[in-house]
Parts: C-alpha cells; structure tokens; sequence
C-alpha cells in the first residue's frame, strides 16, 4: 500500500484532506435531499473521476468511498491497476461506465464495470450480452435516455424506450437495472425538475415490463445533484464538486 506520506510533486500537500471534506460535505448533501424527499432507498454518490488524478482516487477510496465513474475504458483500466491494487482490503470498490461506448471496447468493458450507464443501441447491448455469455457472467447496465432531444446527444428517446426495453430482455446475459440521463446545460431550475421528473415517469412506465431489479435512476451531476434526488435519483454522478476541476488530458 501507498506510503500516505509518499505523494507525488503534482498532488501538493493538504489535497487529500481538503478532498475529503468535499467528500464528507457532498455525502451530507446527497443524505439531507433523501432525508428531505422523504425516500427510504439508498442513494448512490458516484464520484466521477474521468481526468482526474490516480492519487485523487486513492484518496477517497482511503476516506472509505467506493463508486467511481469513469468516461473511457482504456483509462478506466490504466486506473483501476493502479489503485486497485493498493486496496486489497476493499473488494466492495467498483468503477462504474459513464460515458459513450464503442462496441469494439465491449470485451474490456464486460465484467470490469459493476454497472454501464450508457446502453443506448440494440447493436451494443448485443455485444456486451455475447461477451458476458462467453464469459458466463450477467452484465449491469442502464439504458441511456434522451430526455432533452437533444439531436447531439445520445440516449433512446423517449417514445422508444418501452420497446427498446422489451428487446432487451431478449438478452438474459445483460440485467437492466434501470435509466440514465444527462441533464440538458442551461436549463432553469424548474425545467431541470420537469425532465427530472419525466424520467421517474418512465422508470415507473417501464418497470412492470422489467422485473424488480429494474429501480435505478441516475441523474444529476455537480451543479444540481440534490434537485435530482428529490426528483427521484437513485445514483448522482458527482465530478467537479468532489475533486475541482479536470485536467485537459
Ligand atoms: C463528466 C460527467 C459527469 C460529472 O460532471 P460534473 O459536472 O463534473 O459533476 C457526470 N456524468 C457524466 C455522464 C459525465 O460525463
């Protein structure tokens, strides 16, 4: 394990610990918005840590955090082999897909993220499923939601989901877990609550088709992660506010 002591010269002194009270204060965030919103389920604060620092990782995950969102999967991996290995007494630390997915990553995907976010095309679904049948394990994911319409964006649309789903149980390699979508920028509050709420509607319109594991919803990020949840998130993905900004690279 990592000397605490032993960081490297980019990581300058006290950012762990001013890392881990962005921790404490967005967990404390997300449990008051529950509280608020009267939920009893759990809800899950992903840390997005696409371009960020491996040592930033490590960080958290020392301070007990164990979901991470990650965009790409060559760099999810080069992470994960990093940090993994310097948790051995954390087999509960998953790292979770965010982004875009090419079927030709499929193979690197499959059984190394506890869930992808991004389903979006029947053609990706079904080579995630054949990996997993090769491999003869059952693949989490979430179906990726077009809720804006935005025409640069990806995700089903609305109107397709229910029959998109339904093909997808096609596929017993693959466990649909629920929905994901990525809020449009620049909306105002009350229009960020509306989509918020349209996908709770569709998690609840596609449900009985799905089966009881068929209950999550992730949506919200930085800058409106506890309207979110009182709109009924059930994972936020959380970047910036937890590690400040990314790098370039
Ligand atoms: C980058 C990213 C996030 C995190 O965004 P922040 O605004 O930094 O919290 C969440 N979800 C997806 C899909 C992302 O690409």
């Amino acid at each position: 394990m990592r000397i605490p002591s032993d960081v490297p010269s980019e990581v300058h002194a006290g950012m762990s610990d001013e890392l881990i009270t962005r921790l404490q204060d967005a967990c404390a965030r997300v449990e008051n918005a529950r509280v608020r919103s009267g939920r009893s389920e759990p809800v899950t604060l992903l840390a997005v840590s696409k371009h960020q620092a491996v040592e930033k990782i490590a960080a958290l995950v020392s301070a007990g955090h164990r979901c991470f969102g990650e965009n790409y999967v060559q760099e999810a991996w080069k992470k994960w082999n990093t940090v993994q290995p310097q948790f051995p007494d954390a087999p509960d630390l998953q790292f979770h897909l965010t982004g875009p997915l090419q079927r030709n990553k499929a193979k690197m995907a499959v059984g190394f993220f506890a869930l992808i976010h991004s389903v979006d095309r029947l053609e990706l679904a079904s080579a995630l499923a054949k990996v997993a049948a090769k491999r003869g394990i059952v693949q989490e994911v979430l179906v990726q939601v077009n809720i804006s319409r935005e025409s640069t964006k990806a995700g089903v649309d609305a109107e397709q989901l229910p029959a998109f789903c339904e093909q997808l149980l096609e596929y017993p390699e693959l466990r649909v877990r629920g929905l994901m979508s990525i809020g449009q920028y620049g909306l105002e509050e009350e229009e960020k609550r509306a989509e918020y709420r349209a996908m709770r509607g569709l998690l609840r319109d596609v449900a009985p088709l799905m089966g009881e594991h068929f209950n999550q919803l992730s949506m919200g990020m930085s800058g409106d992660f506890e309207l979110a949840i009182e709109e009924g998130a059930t994972i936020v993905r959380v970047g910036t506010a937890l590690f400040g900004e990314r790098s370039k690279n």
